[in-house]
C-alpha cells in the first residue's frame, strides 16, 4: 500500500543553512534511526496515530487525519498548497530516510525542486530516492552527541549527495571535540573540498558553545575547506515553526 507515516505538513520559512529564509512547504516525516542528545524534533522520532496538515499556507489551520498518509492524496495536497510563491518542497523528519520506500511513491508526484533534510547516515535509501531530490543538507553527526559514529555511511552518503547541489551541516556545541571535528572535515574534503560547510551552533541551551569557540571551530575548518559558514538557527528566534 502506498502510504507514509507523517508528523504534518505547512508552509513556513527555512530557518537553517544557506536556503535560510526562504519560504517552504515542509512535509515532516515520522520516524528516525538515531537518538541525538541534542534532538529539536524528538516527537517525530516515534510514530503517531494521527498527523496535522495545514489547510491555508502559513495560517497554521491544520486538520487532523489518522497515520499512515496516502501517498497520493498527500501529493494532491502538498502541489496544491506549494503553488503560492513557495522556493521547495522541504522533505524532514525525524530522519525521512526511514522511509524511502514511500518516498520513492511520493516524490515523482511532487511538482516544484525537493529540498531534503537528513542526517546523512542511510546512503543506501539515499541511492534509491537521489534522482528525484534536487538539493541536499546533509548533517555530519559528531559523536559527542550522536553518541556512536557514522563515518562510513557519512563518507558513503556525501559521495552519492555531491551528484546532486548539497552542503553539509554540523551542529557544533560545548561537546564538540577536535578530534571529531578534524574527521569530518577530513570526511569532507575527501569528498569535495569546494563543498559548502555550515557551522550551526547548537541550540539546547545546556550545551551553549560560546563565541570564540565558534570562531575557532570555523578558523580550523578554513584551513582545510574554502567555504565554511557560521548560521544560527533562525525558526526559533522568529517563532515559527
Ligand atoms: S537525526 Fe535529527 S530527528 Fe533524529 S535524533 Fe538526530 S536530531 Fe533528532
Amino acid at each position: 500500500m502506498n502510504t507514509l507515516q507523517l508528523i504534518e505538513s505547512f508552509s513556513s520559512i527555512q530557518g537553517e543553512g544557506p536556503y535560510i529564509g526562504y519560504r517552504q512547504l515542509f512535509l515532516r516525516l515520522a520516524g528516525c534511526n538515531a537518538a541525538c542528545i541534542f534532538c529539536d524534533t524528538s516527537e517525530s522520532r516515534g510514530i503517531p496515530a494521527t498527523c496535522m496538515l495545514e489547510q491555508t499556507p502559513g495560517q497554521r489551520d491544520f486538520t487532523v487525519l489518522p497515520n499512515p498518509v496516502p501517498v497520493d492524496a498527500l501529493a494532491h495536497r502538498v502541489n496544491h498548497l506549494s503553488k503560492a510563491g513557495h522556493h521547495s518542497v522541504s522533505i524532514t523528519g525525524g530522519e525521512p530516510l526511514c522511509q524511502s520506500e514511500a518516498l520513492l511513491q511520493l516524490l515523482p508526484l511532487l511538482q516544484g525542486r525537493i529540498y531534503l533534510e537528513t542526517n546523512g547516515t542511510l546512503p543506501e535509501e539515499l541511492a534509491k530516492v537521489l534522482p528525484y531530490i534536487d538539493i541536499v543538507s546533509m548533517d555530519i553527526k559528531l559523536p559527542s552527541t550522536s553518541g556512536r559514529e557514522y563515518w562510513q555511511e557519512h563518507h558513503r552518503f556525501l559521495t552519492l549527495a555531491s551528484q546532486k547541489e548539497v552542503f553539509v551541516k554540523i551542529v557544533v556545541s560545548s561537546l564538540t571535540g577536535e578530534g571529531e571535528f578534524l574527521e569530518a572535515i577530513h570526511l569532507i574534503s575527501s569528498v569535495d573540498v569546494m563543498l559548502p560547510l555550515i557551522l550551526q551552533p547548537v541550540t539546547h541551551a545546556a550545551l551553549a558553545i560560546e563565541t570564540e569557540r565558534i570562531v575557532k571551530w570555523q578558523e580550523r575548518a578554513l584551513d582545510y575547506l574554502p567555504n565554511v559558514r557560521v548560521i544560527p538557527q533562525t525558526h526559533k528566534y522568529l517563532g515559527v515553526l
